[in-house]
């Protein structure tokens, strides 16, 4: 084997590279090549081979690892990744491995400085030679006139239960000595010189140790193990189960039933939630049951932290589960059993930008294929997508219906018509309806807990001249500019752009500046008002900007140390509070309104997923639904909680319009400075592809929000049955793309493919 196919972390097809004499390079392992002039690069093997190449290659520069790091089936995976996103492997490379494991630099000799490096730890130990009780003696004895060493001696005996025989002896370090006693370390060092401790440095985990304290199962009830023994039966036959269960019934004890299975057999588990919901309260849960056979895996992670659950894995030789979000698909598993994403209806398991664009849901189907192993996709309000499978037969479907415990049913949802309140003048200057409020009282005044949602943050989403008309706008994207009363300034949600808010109108110099609409920081506002003897607090973007901020509101909601939350989708994320019972939906009509098939289905989805943090043990919760479209086909699913009446509806009008799930979508999404220019482009570009693949073609078109980021976008639509093969297609797209580089302005324009957009 004279060569090696490499994937580089840059946005390439694989490269080839000669192998030197005398070196032995395998699949998955890591080379340092050259590219360019003076770069070397980190470069993970693809394959090795004979085959000369047509063109000078330069030799692979180094190898580093003996070992595989990336194995098989996760080059097949990534292979399928690339492939199927459209995407280059470099690409997913980049997305799949933490930077510690993928250094590069100028030179080959600088190469080695960065990238990951072990954490290490000072301990202390005392010298061997203090074997028996008389030389313990001996050294107190020595030490009387130095108080504060005596005492840090007899605290680190205390501590590491030194006068045990070793393999009692605890192992102590440095900083847990110091700061349990709190003497300066001056006495330690004075205590290392004479020789009686010693200091030994030693490589410590970054991780966060799950001490095996572990507690059994609890036992299914009866409708939760009918459905554990139905998803069992329906991986007989099938790869994919969903398991469509109201919040609250107790789908967490089944996954854990399930786990506990995998694991038994020595196989690895992996457990996708979206990125919110892995705070302290899952994390508990399966840390009780499974102790440090679990292991977590989320975006707040250092990229130190993330190379070491890297090597814990590669270096596993037992079961593990890893409870992670959407890119713990990427990590090295090594014999999956199964593979749970909950909560699958979440839109967030689709990556938006950069490339792979991948959906976590649909990639980890596939991951747990090439592992053969099985998914179990779980939700109280399942995707139009995945519930198509279900009853089409193609996924196995367990349904549970009742919430754990007394058996109660979904919350009592009822709808308040805004626009009549207005019109009696019985709401004015208010968001809040006359029931919503008096609930509200009552609950807090009984010890209950309230949310609030609002799917908009900030404090009003327009700000309007009343005299001239005039509004602010973001000077880099399509949009209107978003009022923050807080910082008192506006906001584009799109680029992050501010702007002082203007005292005069800056186009007629009228004073008479409003705001319009209103988002959760106004609904804060007039919650203080409403009840000023309330611990009210918020759950947004703005309010929690970081995990720790937003871990930290829920932690205190959880606690019962605030009394209404309010908060935009965040809420709605398969949290799981115990003592809610009563919340208010303000507004929801923007969300019937959005112009895209999906509209529907996302405002039920969120709508029943926020009633569901409602309701306790023993009382059902109620939700006040606030609208002024009361008669909308689509509030009153919500209010009789029908997820088939919804789905029936889409699924009707999906099929008429030949929309997913009964196509597939491709989005080109192509960006430039210039509109004329780039509209031209993609009119010649669309041309193309209708001239190859005919009616599937649509656009290009100008979406809702035409520019961002100083960038104006057209999209041109590829919708293509259902039954029909994308391999083709791919490489007509490619073909396509080719011949499109001969455009002058091929290269002024961003391209990228969007495979089932979300
Ligand atoms: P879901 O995941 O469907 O939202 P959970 O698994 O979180 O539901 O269950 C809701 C609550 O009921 C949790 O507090 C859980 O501990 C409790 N629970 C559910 N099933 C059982 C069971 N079989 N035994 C004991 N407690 C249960
Ligand atoms: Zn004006
Ligand atoms: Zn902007």
């Amino acid at each position: 084997m004279n060569y090696a196919d490499v994937i580089l972390p840059l946005p390439l097809a694989t490269y080839t590279y000669r192998i030197p004499e005398g070196m032995t390079v395998g699949e998955g392992c890591r080379v340092m090549v050259p590219l360019g002039e003076h770069k070397f690069y980190t470069a993970i093997v693809a394959a090795v081979h004979d085959r000369i190449p047509p063109f000078d290659v330069k030799d692979i520069y180094a190898i580093h690892d003996a070992e595989p790091v990336v194995r098989q089936p996760q080059l097949r995976f990534w292979a399928w990744l690339a492939s199927y996103y459209i995407c280059k492997p470099g690409e997913v490379y980049n997305a799949a491995v933490p930077s510690g494991l993928k250094p590069e630099g100028n030179a080959a000799n600088a190469f080695r400085k960065k990238g990951y490096s072990p954490r290490m730890q000072a301990f202390i130990r005392h010298a061997d030679a203090i074997a028996d009780e008389d030389r313990w003696q001996a050294i107190f004895d020595s030490l009387k006139r130095a108080p504060a060493q005596e005492q840090l001696l007899l605290r680190y005996i205390d501590l590491s239960n030194a006068l045990a025989s070793p393999p009692l002896r605890k192992e102590i370090s440095r900083k847990e000595l110091l700061e349990s006693t709190g003497i300066l370390p001056a006495a330690l060092d004075a205590l290392l010189k004479k020789g009686i401790l010693e200091s030994y440095d030693r490589e410590v985990s970054r991780l966060q140790p799950y001490s095996s304290g572990i507690r059994p199962l609890n036992p299914l009830s009866e409708a939760q193990a009918s459905a554990y023994r139905q998803i069992l039966a329906s991986f007989q036959v099938k790869d994919v189960c969903l398991l469509h269960g109201i919040t609250s019934s107790g789908k967490t004890e089944i996954y854990a039933h399930l786990i506990a299975d995998i694991l038994e057999s020595k196989r690895q588990v992996l457990f996708l939630l979206p990125e919110i919901a892995i705070t302290t309260q899952i994390t508990d849960r399966l840390a009780r049951w499974f102790g440090n056979k679990l292991l977590v895996y989320h975006s707040g992670f250092s990229d130190e932290e993330r190379v070491e659950v890297w090597k814990r894995l590669l270096d596993a030789d037992e079961g593990m589960l890893v409870l992670g979000v959407r890119s713990s698909i990427f990590l090295p598993f090594q014999n999956l059993g199964l593979i749970i994403v909950d909560e699958e209806h979440e839109n967030t398991y689709k990556q938006q930008d950069p490339a792979p664009r991948y959906h976590a849901r649909n990639a980890a189907i596939v991951l747990a294929q090439m592992h053969e192993a099985k998914t179990l996709l779980g939700s109280a309000t399942p995707s139009v997508e995945t519930y198509f499978n279900a009853i089409t037969g193609k996924y196995g479907l367990a349904e549970l219906m009742v919430r754990h415990g007394v058996g109660l049913p979904e919350p009592d949802i009822r709808v308040v018509d805004i626009k009549e309140l207005r019109r009696k003048k019985i709401m004015k200057d208010t968001l809040f309806s006359p029931a919503l409020t008096t609930a509200i009282r009552t609950a807090i005044d009984a010890g209950e807990q309230v949310i609030l949602f609002r799917n908009r943050r900030g404090f009003a989403p327009v700000v309007e001249c009343r005299s001239c008309g005039w509004t602010p706008r973001c000077p880099y994207c399509d949009v209107s500019l978003t009022y923050h009363k807080a910082h008192r300034r506006l906001e584009c949600h799109y680029c992050g752009h501010l702007a002082a808010f203007p005292s005069l109108c800056p186009s007629c110099d009228s004073n008479d500046v409003k705001t319009q609409g209103f988002g959760t920081e106004k609904i804060e506002e007039e919650v203080h008002e409403l009840f000023p003897d309330a611990i009210v607090d918020r759950l947004d973007f703005d309010a929690a900007r970081t995990r720790s901020a937003c871990e930290n509101i829920i932690n205190r909601f959880e606690a019962g140390k605030i009394q209404i939350l309010i908060g935009t989708q965040m809420l709605s994320k398969g949290l799981d509070f115990g003592n809610v019972s009563v919340a208010g939906i303000l507004n929801a009509d923007h969300m019937l309104n959005y112009p895209d098939f999906r509209a529907h289905e996302r405002a039920f989805q969120l709508m029943v997923q926020v009633s569901g943090r409602t309701g306790r043990r023993d009382k059902q919760g109620i939700v006040y639904l606030q609208t002024s479209q009361p008669d909308h086909p689509l509030i009153r699913l919500v209010e009789q909680s029908s997820y088939r009446g919804m789905i029936d509806i889409q699924l009707a009008e999906r099929n008429s319009f030949r929309y997913p799930p009964f196509s597939r979508i491709i989005e080109l999404v192509l960006r430039g400075r210039l509109e004329e220019p780039l509209h031209a482009f993609a009119e010649i570009y669309a041309d193309l592809l209708r001239h190859k693949l005919g009616k599937c073609i649509f656009g290009p078109i100008t979406p809702p929000i035409n520019r961002i980021q100083n960038l104006y976008i057209r999209k041109i639509i590829l919708k293509i049955e259902a039954s029909v093969h994308v391999a083709p297609i791919r490489s007509l797209i490619d073909e396509i793309d080719s011949q499109m580089k001969a455009h002058p302005h091929y290269f002024k324009v961003r391209i990228h493919y969007d495979v089932d957009p979300q």
